[in-house]
């Protein structure tokens, strides 16, 4: 057995590996004991091995979803060896004493759950396979529990937002991957070669071409052939479901990179979880599957006006009608899973229940379909979506008369294939029901022969039926000519059998038998026409979904006022009345009003810096304009009284000093890494918040490091910013930067106390508040009147210096700085250029890079 289990573990490579044993999925060595320290259950032992104890523990097969559950939670992978023979079948092959053939018939990984209880109903599930090819990254992104598959070609370096946007579960890589992000999975380079890739998607999808999937590129058939032979390996040959990849380009929709995700707590919030994120706050979807799809918009706003419009004139159609909104709504509340029931059939683990959601489901979708095909003035993304519910009448029908109500999910007791449905099965099941019959009566007859009222007809699955006499009665059953033969004696009781008894069981047990098989018959026929019209099963449930996110937007917006969003063509953004939809509910619960502010950036003014006491609303202000941008390209109305903006392209936030430590970078360090990748990646067409840069590091350094920014974003950058700052000295750029304008949140102070107003106002804070609001935190008084004795000097001494930024008045201007810049490359180019390298000596070419040198 050990041979046998070593090997099994040799292929299991790093995962854990389960090993059937009878009714116990067995854990040995190390994996037993990583097993038992996360599923704190016992570790033991068996045996030897090189004279040592063997490791083990054990979890029961019919209890091992949940044990797995916990082991993929906890960041492992684990390979599943079932018997492959039965005892029977092995012993015919090779004697008593010869071991069951084993074998790892699939691996259970976080990226390739299809179970219902492993996988939240409101989360997608994905699988991300990342590979570099010349000059760019191929990524292909699958969530088999759904058959969503995806490609996408990245340039090299650029591949954080796109994984952002697809947060996945479980990524792989082609081994050798340079910057593999952190716990991803090296496969053989071999399985990622972009013309194995495009055999194996023409085999896998039956297509002669790949026309039907557009211009695919070479790293994404790369990346695709990745994927598809990890979830051959996983699947051991066993292919879930995949529908045909969309292909996406990196510019179809707004990127938004990880620290961007993370600020603005988009996804998830602070605390990791979906708790207190823009998803949780915007979610009012019934189904999983709306759930899952708006997560998925929110994670991938568009880039599209027209596919904006189309999302947004079906939230408005719902918003408008409250009454055909709740409708629908309680319409959808019936609707099961259909999507990740498909998957689960698709992937060969479909039960009698997931055939029932799928009958249920589109059921449920053609009521739908009826109610909303007579209404009229539907908009156009509607009309385009409703025939996608049409054409499983049929099925429907037919799945209503093969089945059960409310099927179960073992298929191994029967009892799901409906009465009525096939003639044949019913006598079986009669024959079944008529020989428990005759049992009940024989029971009755031997009672009275043998005058023991307590005698009993039991079956168990040992002995199958048999005859149950109390301890004290056995004696006279025992004697010859009664009839019975002896089975069994137990502590209370002697169990018997008889010939009648006999007859009858087997009658029964055939019976069943008969009656079992020809369910599983019926299941088989009606899971093929089910894989048969997989790919409309789930575009039906693609557009429930889409149903649902759109009147579940509509319910969100009616709920908070909110408005439709326009476009417009330039890079412009003009918010009246916006809000913070998060911190606005936050607010609410204690009984408090948020304060609506306005937001105008223009070509003239595209930059704003806020100023103003802490605690004032400054990021707050920020943030709402960001995720206003965000909901509406998403396709969802605004929190604001009304929204217009031209289309951006990237979204950046660096907001609060958010801490990084974990990763071993200071904050300081991760606030600069962050804004540097701002000022390398915004465009004109980009939509940027900064907080307080430089607050990390000392005055001097951070006024000079804010000042600097501020005046690359605005000469260079040249997109739409709103930068808070707590310096004040930095209201001087206005001087120099036209697109720049001044701003700040009210604060006044009333008999002695600070009052923070939240409201926006125009030009710099007239001072900054920082002693009232460290009076307002509680600083004990004398800490506070010596802080502002101290204040009174410093500021003395600023007003006699100049202060912080004396000195800036005959600074160079910004574009100045960059001409020179500029110049000097451009004069070493032409040096360089003009040379003639071969008719230089050594020495000369010696001097020649000392010069260059100085120069640089
Ligand atoms: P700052 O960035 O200026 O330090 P914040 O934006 O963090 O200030 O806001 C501090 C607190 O003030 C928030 O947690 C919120 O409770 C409250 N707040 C912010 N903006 C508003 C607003 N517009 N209306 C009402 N309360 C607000």
């Amino acid at each position: 057995m050990m041979v046998q289990y070593l090997g099994l573990k040799a292929k299991a490579g790093d995962c854990l590996l389960f090993y059937r044993m009878g009714d116990f999925f067995e854990l040995f060595f190390d994996d037993a004991r990583v097993a038992a320290a996360t599923l704190d259950i016992a570790l033991t032992s068996r045996g030897e091995h090189d004279g040592r104890p063997i490791p083990m523990c054990g979890v029961p097969v019919h209890a091992a979803e949940g044990y797995l559950a916990r082991l993929i939670k906890a960041g492992h992978r684990v390979a599943i060896a079932e018997q492959t023979e039965s005892p029977d079948e092995a012993r015919a092959r090779g004697g008593s004493k010869t071991l069951v053939a084993r074998d790892i018939i699939r691996f259970v990984t976080a990226g390739t759950l299809t179970e219902d209880s492993l996988l939240d109903s409101w989360a997608s599930n994905m699988l991300v396979a990342l590979v570099s090819v010349g000059d760019a990254i191929g990524i292909a992104a699958a969530d088999i529990s759904t058959g969503h598959f995806e490609l996408v070609t990245v340039p090299q370096g650029a591949f954080e937002a796109e994984l952002a946007r697809l947060a996945a579960s479980e990524i792989v890589v082609a081994e050798g991957f340079e910057s593999a992000p952190f716990g991803s999975i090296p496969r053989p380079r071999t399985e990622f070669d972009s013309q194995a890739g495009e055999e194996s998607l023409k085999r896998h999808f039956m297509l002669p071409t790949l026309e039907p999937i557009g211009a695919v590129s070479r790293a994404e058939l790369a990346a695709a052939g990745g994927l598809l032979a990890y979830l051959a390996h996983v699947g051991q040959g066993k292919m879930p479901f995949l529908k045909i990849p969309q292909r996406r380009e990196v510019h179809d929709h707004l990127l938004i990179d990880q620290a961007t995700r993370d600020s603005l707590e988009i996804n998830s919030g602070t605390k990791g979880g979906r708790a207190g994120s823009l998803l949780a706050e915007m979610d009012r979807t019934i189904t999983g599957a709306g759930a899952r799809q708006l997560a998925a918009d929110l994670a991938a706003p568009l880039m599209d006006r027209a596919k904006i419009e189309a999302r947004l004139a079906l939230v408005q159609w719902f918003h408008d009608a409250p009454l055909l909104r709740d409708a629908i709504r309680t319409a959808l509340r019936q609707l099961p899973d259909i999507a990740r029931a498909l998957g689960r059939v698709v992937a060969g683990r479909g039960s009698p229940r997931d055939v029932g959601q799928i009958r249920d489901g589109l059921n449920g979708a053609r009521t739908l379909r009826e109610r909303l095909g007579v209404m009229d003035d539907r908009p156009f993304l509607l009309d385009q979506l409703l025939p996608t519910l049409d054409g499983h009448g049929a099925m429907v029908d037919l799945f209503t008369r093969a089945l059960v109500a409310a099927p179960p999910t073992d298929a191994g007791q029967g009892g799901y294939i409906a009465e009525g449905y096939d003639a044949a099965l019913d006598a079986l099941r009669l024959a079944g029901r008529d020989g428990r019959q005759a049992i009940a009566q024989l029971e009755a007859r031997y009672r009275d022969s043998t005058g023991i009222a307590a005698l009993k007809i039991r079956h168990n699955a040992v002995l199958g039926y048999f005859v149950e006499v109390p301890a004290k009665h056995g004696d006279s059953l025992m004697a010859p000519g009664t009839g019975f033969t002896h089975r069994q004696t137990m502590a209370g009781a002697v169990r018997f059998n008889s010939p009648e008894l006999h007859e009858e069981a087997i009658r029964i047990t055939q019976a069943g038998g008969h009656a079992l098989a020809a369910e599983a018959a019926h299941l088989e026929e009606l899971i093929a026409f089910v894989l048969d019209r997989r790919d409309a099963i789930s575009a039906s449930a693609d557009t429930l979904a889409r149903i649902d996110v759109a009147a579940g937007l509509a319910e969100r917006a009616a709920e908070g006022g909110w408005c439709r969003p326009g476009f417009v063509e330039g890079a412009e953004l003009h918010i009246e009345g916006g809000r913070h939809p998060v911190v606005e509910s936050a607010l609410a619960k204690s009984g408090d009003r948020f304060i609506a502010n306005d937001c105008t950036l223009a070509p003239d003014r595209r930059l704003w810096l806020v100023s103003g006491p802490n605690m004032g609303g400054k990021s707050t202000f920020l943030r709402q304009n960001a995720l206003i941008v965000l909901l509406a390209q998403a396709g969802s109305y605004v929190p604001a009284t009304s929204a217009r903006l031209g289309l951006v392209d990237r979204l950046f936030s660096r907001v609060g000093a958010s801490d990084n430590l974990a990763r071993g970078r200071s904050t300081f360090m991760v606030e600069m890494v962050e804004t540097a990748a701002i000022l390398a990646q915004a465009t004109a067409r980009s939509f940027v918040i900064l907080d307080e840069v430089g607050r990390g590091t000392s005055t001097y350094d951070g006024l000079a490091i804010a000042w600097a920014v501020v005046e690359g974003i605005h000469e260079t950058n040249r997109c739409r910013c709103l930068f808070a700052t707590h310096y004040h000295e930095l209201t001087r750029l206005a001087d120099s930067l036209d697109a720049l304008s001044l701003h700040h949140v009210r604060a006044k102070e009333y008999k002695g106390d600070l009052v923070l107003l939240h409201e926006l106002a125009h030009g710099p804070a007239d001072r900054s508040y920082g002693i009232a609001v460290a009076k307002l935190a509680g600083l004990p008084p004398p800490v506070i009147a010596r802080a502002q004795t101290v204040l009174g000097k410093l500021e003395k001494g600023r007003a006699e210096t100049g202060g912080l930024a004396a000195g800036l008045g005959d600074l160079p201007l910004f574009s100045a700085a960059l001409d020179a810049a500029e110049a000097k490359v451009d004069a070493l180019r032409e040096k360089l250029t003009g040379l003639d390298i071969d008719s230089l000596t050594p020495r000369a070419a010696l001097d020649l890079l000392y010069e260059l040198k100085r120069a640089a």
